[in-house]
């Protein structure tokens, strides 16, 4: 850090040479600009990059009017409501208006900057794009209102904005970065907008395969989901509609077809010159998806003073103050008593349980052994497997004389089987309680309900269908906060289990009753009587924080994109350096 840094203006913009797009960006609680993991990990991934000074702008949607507020009722049945914000009260203009020409018109954009700022000073600059501009036409004005709202027509304007109005504003604001990091294909048209850029006034009909290639030297693409649907496809009509003939024409001949569709996939690979998934495995089942393009890796992380307690980081900074900068120093804790650990964690426990009382009038009791289960609610994830067998589940928390389990998600409002899985745990929970065994279903999982979580549960729980958790990252943000994981060996667990020691994997048995059992098997035989011990268990604790929170965070991972994506020292990274992880097999339907 230098004296610049902490007095000078604030950036210089011209001096960043990465630019991060991202369709959505958690960057303050109170700001409805993310739905989940994706956009909480962008965010991690701009406050890493604030906290380390790395050079980068971020570009994303205004979302005026948000992801959902999530509502329940006595039987789990969830309804929304717009989260409305205005940015032209809450943050400064970039004072620039772009136009892009698409449906075949002009729409205006403008842009509003959100500052993250780093433990230095440090700032990145997020530039939020927004069509609600006077003079644009009703319907444009609201593209950039709904994040993952509308139908497919509605979702091909957002990132033909994101895309093209994205390098536009950053022209037009005097970058030209050296690197565009596409985070989700929802990003790819910005390759369409480098290579317009690129050609100056000549047609893209006109473009070379030399062209092609200096635009695939400024392109970085992370893909972050197996899950079909989480790749948008368009059908060919709406692209021309949409762009225009030049554009679409162009990604015709280009190759950018899938099955004959618009495909924002088969663009981002096609224009980028480095392609990662968001776990080692993960990488291989995208190799596998995309077998004509190299596929790296770089395993997630979270940031890791985003969701580290208050109390753990009191403790951090008495006891290895560097941690803010540097999370490698997380190894440290060793030199930290367990017991010390397993205190500080009971306070965590007590802040949820409060806050549990106060939401639902609940009371938990602190000393029971409690699992957390929240993510999205999407039918890979599998939210109902821990209930998949009722009676053992009672018979277990009788045994042990007491189990809790807090649920909580949102379904995306068009998913009908995703609703219908809430009802379900809802359902299960009516008939499952008893004086021993409490379930809860906790309403509107979003940050502060995340942070809460994955501080206050003893065992945080993740039971996707394999091969679909590219990654996850809850259970990251636990494991920092010496919560240990009982999962599905997918994603990043397969990196993060150590048995028994940072927590324990439910092997894959290509059958959810059988799975259920190896849970419910590992509940009773190997968590319970390790909950019983305090002192084995305030061990396993601190394995958690050292092992896994000195590796699985945002400074680690931006890191790795630095050297491998961004600025490679050789230009060509060997596939063949990922380390070896378990065979895997891809089903059918996820390469189809
Ligand atoms: C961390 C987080 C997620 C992502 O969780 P996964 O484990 O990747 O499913 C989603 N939503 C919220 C609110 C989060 O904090």
């Amino acid at each position: 850090m230098t004296d610049a840094q902490l007095s000078g203006p604030a950036f210089d913009l011209t001096a960043r040479q990465i630019a991060y797009f991202s369709m959505e960006i958690a960057l303050a609680k109170a700001l409805p600009t993310y739905s989940g993991g994706l956009g909480m990990l962008a965010g991690d991934t701009l406050r890493s990059a604030a906290d380390t000074g790395a050079p980068i702008v971020a570009v994303s949607l205004a979302h005026r009017r948000g992801y959902f507020q999530q509502h329940l009722d006595a039987v789990g049945q969830q309804t929304e409501s717009d989260v409305v914000w205005s940015p032209e009260t809450t943050l400064p203009s970039a004072g620039v208006t772009i136009s892009v020409a698409m449906q075949g018109r002009e729409v205006l954009v403008r842009a509003w900057r959100f500052d993250v700022v780093g433990t230095s000073g440090h700032v990145i600059p997020v530039f939020l794009l927004d069509t609600d501009v006077e003079g644009n036409e009703p319907w444009d004005r609201t593209l950039t209102d709904h994040l993952y709202g509308g139908d497919t027509y509605y979702r091909l304007c957002q990132e033909t904005i994101l895309g093209l109005g994205g390098i536009a504003l950053l022209h037009a604001l005097g970058m030209t970065p050296e690197v565009c990091h596409m985070n989700e294909g929802h990003a790819a048209l910005l390759s369409i907008g480098l290579l317009e850029a690129q050609l100056g006034n000549t047609p893209l009909r006109d473009a070379t395969e030399a062209d092609i290639k200096v635009v695939q030297q400024q392109c970085i693409f992370t893909t972050h989901t197996p899950v079909p649907a989480g790749h948008d496809q368009f059908g060919v009509d709406q692209m021309y509609a949409v762009l225009g003939h030049d554009r679409a024409a162009a990604i015709e001949r280009l190759g950018c077809l899938h099955n004959g569709l618009m495909n924002m996939t088969y663009i981002a690979l096609r224009f980028s010159r480095y392609v990662n998934g968001v776990a080692m495995q993960h990488g291989k089942v995208s190799q596998q998806m995309f077998p004509e393009y190299t596929v790296h890796a770089i395993t997630n992380g979270v940031h890791a003073a985003t969701w580290l307690s208050q109390p753990f980081q009191q403790l951090l900074d008495k006891e290895v103050p560097a941690w803010r900068h540097d999370n490698q120093y997380f190894r440290s804790v060793y030199g930290i008593p367990s017991a010390t650990i397993a205190e500080i964690h009971h306070l965590g426990k007590q802040r949820l349980f409060a806050t549990i009382k106060e939401r639902t009038g609940v009371e938990l009791d602190p000393s029971v052994l409690t699992l957390g289960f929240a993510r999205r609610v999407a039918t890979y994830k599998r939210v109902s497997l821990l209930l998949e067998d009722p009676a053992r589940l009672a018979k277990i928390a009788k045994k042990l004389g007491g189990l809790q389990i807090i649920f909580a998600g949102k379904a995306h409002p068009a998913d009908k089987a995703g609703k219908g899985l809430i009802r379900d745990v809802f359902a299960a929970a009516a008939k499952g309680n008893t004086a021993k065994l409490r379930i809860i279903y906790l309403e509107n999982y979003d940050w502060e309900l995340g942070e809460q979580l994955t501080q206050g549960v003893d065992v945080w729980v993740n039971t996707p269908l394999r091969p679909y958790e590219a990654s996850g990252t809850s259970g990251m943000k636990a494991a920092l906060n010496g919560v240990p994981s009982l999962s599905v060996l997918d994603g990043w667990w397969i990196e993060g289990c150590a048995e028994n020691i940072t927590g324990w994997a439910i092997e894959d048995l290509d059958n959810e009753v059988h799975e259920a059992a190896v849970l419910y098997n590992k509940l009773e035989n190997s968590i319970a009587p390790m909950y019983a011990n305090k002192a084995a268990w305030a061990q396993m604790q601190r394995h958690c924080i050292a092992i896994n929170g000195a590796f699985f965070n945002t400074h680690r991972m931006l890191g790795q994109y630095v050297s491998n994506a961004y600025f490679p020292a050789s230009a060509s990274v060997a596939v063949t350096d990922q380390p070896q992880t378990p065979e895997i097999e891809t089903p059918q339907s996820v390469l189809a």
